[in-house]
């Protein structure tokens, strides 16, 4: 008996000519990863609109040319995020002036914190279709080999001293290479909908006629509290998580709202807040924080380099400045911080520099 893959009316069956059911089993696995789940749908749209379609193009290269575009296009994207209207969206561009031939889509994907385990099998399949991956400094070649060998890789991340991609640039450099119907993965760090100027990206593009399809990831802060081993949130300790930027614009000081973030009862997770820690520590302590509070520094999260700081909020800066800190590091300070030692019995305590109260150092 072969393995079926059923995404009705897409029938895939997998034999291994009697060899090794087990092994079967598996490949129907990876196929099953690599197919979208609504394949399905986005078959019996296309067969919805193809009498119509054949009428128009009678042209065998010319109609092979313009289901292309489509399964390459905005159009397929869109039925495979459960537009169902999907056979009228072929027709209306069948009557396009252009001929069928789509503006492109650009989708902006979330890479997730480092791990290639934890990117989603969205982010796999888009950056294994591309043409061309645009991605960040962030984005590890670990990620990045999983792209088509032959996919041109453009990095445009900002790295102190080298030269840089301006915003503008990145936002033209995406219009051209959509333009010119490429498949188009820009690849950001962890979530792009989390401090990762995605508005920007997102805005230009439809201002310039191409859909963009924004692919969350997993953040830096869960991967960093996983890592740790607590939560971000528990009941009766901590019933909001605040997300806060420690840059602003120009790397000057961010517009964040510290009397808000100091609350009880909530969890702050600190981005890009390395190098302004002392400050950081400071506009928490001020705004009524207990200096006592557990916080933790989680270094290259979901990396083989990632190293995590168990200490209390005044003991951070010192901390950081002990242990030279090299990668991309969260800051989170809460009483959640307090469950790591009890969540992962492998934590064990060791001397922080002078913490008020510290709840140990796991590196
Ligand atoms: N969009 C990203 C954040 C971009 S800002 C996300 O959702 O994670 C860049 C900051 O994210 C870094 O300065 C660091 O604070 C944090 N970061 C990203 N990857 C990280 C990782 N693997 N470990 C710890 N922090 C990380």
């Amino acid at each position: 008996m072969p393995a079926i893959i059923d995404r009705d009316p897409v029938l895939i069956a997998v034999s291994t000519g009697g060899t090794s059911p087990a092994l079967a089993r598996r490949v129907r696995a990876w196929i099953e990863a690599a197919l979208p789940s609504r394949l399905g749908d986005l078959a019996r749209a296309l067969d919805s609109a193809r009498p119509t379609v054949n009428h128009a193009l009678a042209a065998a290269p010319v109609r092979r040319r313009f289901w292309d575009a489509i399964l390459d296009g905005p159009i397929a994207a869109r039925i495979l995020r459960g537009d169902a209207d999907g056979g009228n969206r072929v027709l209306e561009q069948l009557a396009a002036p252009d001929g069928g031939r789509t503006a492109g889509v650009v989708h902006i994907v979330g890479a997730g914190p480092g791990d290639p385990d934890l990117l989603t099998l969205k982010a796999l399949r888009l950056l294994q279709q591309a043409d061309v991956v645009i991605h960040d400094r962030l984005v590890g070649e670990a990620i990045l080999s999983l792209a088509r060998r032959d996919a041109a890789r453009i990095c445009v991340g900002k790295a102190k001293g080298a030269h840089s991609w301006s915003q503008a640039g990145i936002n033209a450099l995406l219009v051209h290479r959509a333009r010119d119907g490429q498949r188009v993965v820009r690849l950001k760090g962890g979530d792009p909908n989390l401090f990762g100027r995605v508005g920007e990206e997102v805005a230009h593009l439809r201002d310039h006629g191409i859909e963009a399809e924004v692919v969350p990831g997993i953040t830096a802060a869960t991967a960093a509290a996983s890592a740790a081993g607590f939560p971000l949130s528990h009941r009766g300790i901590a019933s909001s998580v605040c997300y806060v930027t420690g840059h602003g614009a120009d790397d000057g000081e961010p517009d964040v709202d510290w009397a808000a973030a100091a609350r009880p009862g909530q969890t702050v997770a600190v981005y890009m807040g390395l190098s302004r820690i002392a400050a950081i520590t400071e506009r928490l302590l001020a705004n009524g924080l207990d200096p006592a509070t557990p916080a933790a520094i989680v270094e290259s999260a979901s990396l083989p380099t990632e190293r995590r700081f168990l200490t209390s909020v005044a003991a951070l800066p010192a901390v950081a400045r002990a242990h030279r800190l090299t990668g991309p590091a969260l800051v989170i300070v809460g009483e959640v911080v307090r469950l790591a030692a009890a969540v992962r019995p492998q934590t064990t305590a060791a001397r922080c520099p002078s913490p008020p109260r510290a709840v140990g150092i796991v590196s």
